[in-house]
């Protein structure tokens, strides 16, 4: 199905609202999209506060899906696309922080006030612009804070989602957040692992790739005291040390944050957590090393490697999707191979060129430079051969298979799959200039090894290497 556009989710809304009013109800715009209209932004999405029940929205509707019943969210589907429309309620939550348990419908004001902050808690008339606002998000908005609707100690220990979600707010609209709301969060950051994995995931996720400033997401995070709980392996950047020629922004914190910071966005989720975390096998493998010259310099043996490893670790207990932490993983530990670009062979950059993560690799790369050192060569280096490939498959289809080997009487096993890889290779490098030359190698360097079996098993191709 093809993405809808916020305007097409805002005529739908509106369609139904005057559906709703029209038989007698209550119905405004609600949370979200008023915020973002109000702050001249585009909605992603239009939620609809109603008085009217589930049954009532089901009955109205030819087309409902009833996801949150028990919450009173109905999703009312046009033409392919849904909308939410939520009957006003008040929610008492049992007290273990978690979710409200039980819902009570109610009028628009006490609707409004269970909701989290106060710049979240409007409603928005649409036909004549009016707005409803019993707490405070109008001022809110104008002074661009994030403050909870309520004492925020209380309404934090309804929900520790809430934790998170303040500072996401804060970092995805740029906004302060409010004395009091900042003190309870700090002293609650702790109580933040009451929060499902997947939930927090989420939110970190949307901080990350929406956030104009994620790096300063990122410090909010910290200073807040959610990082040292979430994510205690990136709290641990803060303070390491790194050798200020190649490193004149700081310590690796400060370099990660100029990263996020660098983020167009919004970005992809493998690209903003590869960039998060590709650093953070830098302290676990921090070594004084004497350079020839007799100096002292802090090296990080290995620590794309490290680094990979623990992030697979967070990864998993984030509940990250399997084929996403894969693709992570590979970005944080091939980020230092970059480095190697003048000297690889064409077979080697065709390798990486064609990898998939390719263009998530190289944004990884280019931020890394301009972060730190700021040369671009070996991106630039990489985009020019990635052009001159524009016109040829990058990995173009092998031209020697597994049936000609066996054709030529090569047994199959572990020998056949070294020979392909040579003849792949050959053909990668340029060598050969066709299928033709390259089986003519192949027979000859075959008649060679009968002759002598205890020659090397997959002898070089012809080298008449030219980069
Ligand atoms: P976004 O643009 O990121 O979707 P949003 O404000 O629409 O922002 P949602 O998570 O979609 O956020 O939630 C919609 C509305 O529901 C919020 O504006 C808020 O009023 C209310 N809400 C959502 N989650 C909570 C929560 N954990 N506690 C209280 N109210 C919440
Ligand atoms: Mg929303």
């Amino acid at each position: 199905m093809e993405m809808a556009t916020s305007e097409q989710l805002r005529q739908d809304a509106l369609a139904i609202l005057q559906a709703l009013r029209q038989a007698g109800f209550l119905a405004y715009f609600a949370g979200g999209c008023v915020r973002d209209q109000l702050l001249g932004r585009v909605p992603k999405d239009y939620d609809v506060a109603t008085s009217a029940r589930p049954e009532d929205v089901a009955r109205l509707f030819p087309r409902t899906v009833a996801t949150g019943k028990a919450f009173g969210v109905m999703q009312v589907v046009t033409a392919g696309r849904t909308c939410e429309v939520a009957t006003f309620r008040r929610d008492s939550a049992q007290g273990d922080g978690r979710r409200p348990d039980a819902v009570a419908f109610s009028g628009p004001e006490e609707d409004a006030r269970r909701r989290d902050f106060t710049v979240n808690g409007l409603f928005l008339e649409p036909l004549t612009g009016e707005v409803l606002d019993f707490v405070g998000g109008r001022q809110d908005l104008e002074l661009k804070i994030i403050r909870t609707i309520g004492a925020p100690r209380q309404r934090f220990g309804e929900d520790y989602l809430r934790l998170l979600r303040a500072v996401r707010f804060a970092a995805t609209l740029e906004f302060e957040l409010e004395a009091a709301t900042r003190t309870a969060l700090q002293e609650l950051a702790p109580r933040i692992n009451n929060i499902s994995a997947e939930r927090i995931q989420q939110e970190l996720t949307r901080l990350l790739t929406t956030a104009p400033h994620a790096g300063q997401g990122l410090r909010l995070l910290q200073t807040s005291g959610l990082l040292a709980v979430l994510l205690p392996e990136v709290a641990a950047l803060a303070g390491q040390a790194q050798p200020p020629q190649f490193h004149p922004e700081g310590d690796v914190f400060e370099h990660t944050v100029l990263m996020l910071d660098g983020l167009t966005q919004p970005s992809s989720l493998t690209l903003a957590w590869a960039v998060l975390l590709h650093d953070i096998g830098k302290p676990p493998t921090a070594a004084l090393t004497r350079e020839p010259d007799g100096s002292d310099r802090i090296r990080f043996h290995y620590h794309d490697e490290a680094g990979a490893r623990l992030a697979e670790g967070i990864l998993r207990r984030l509940k990250m999707p399997a084929d996403e932490i894969t693709a992570i993983t590979y970005c944080i530990k091939n980020h230092m191979r970059f480095k190697e670009v003048p000297q690889m062979r064409r077979a080697t950059l065709r390798h990486l060129v064609g990898a998939p993560t390719f263009p998530v690799e190289m944004e990884l790369h280019r931020l890394d430079c301009l972060s730190s050192h700021g040369h671009l060569g070996n991106y630039e280096f990489l985009l020019k051969f990635r052009e001159e490939l524009q016109n040829e498959p990058v990995l173009p289809k092998p031209w020697i298979t597994g049936h000609d080997l066996l054709a030529r009487g090569l047994p199959a096993g572990p020998e056949l799959g070294r020979w392909h890889r040579r003849a792949y290779e050959a053909q990668l490098e340029g060598r050969c200039a066709s299928r033709e030359q390259l089986l003519a190698w192949l027979d000859q360097a075959l008649r060679e090894r009968l002759r002598d079996p205890a020659a090397p098993t997959a002898p070089s191709p012809p080298d008449h290497e030219t980069h």
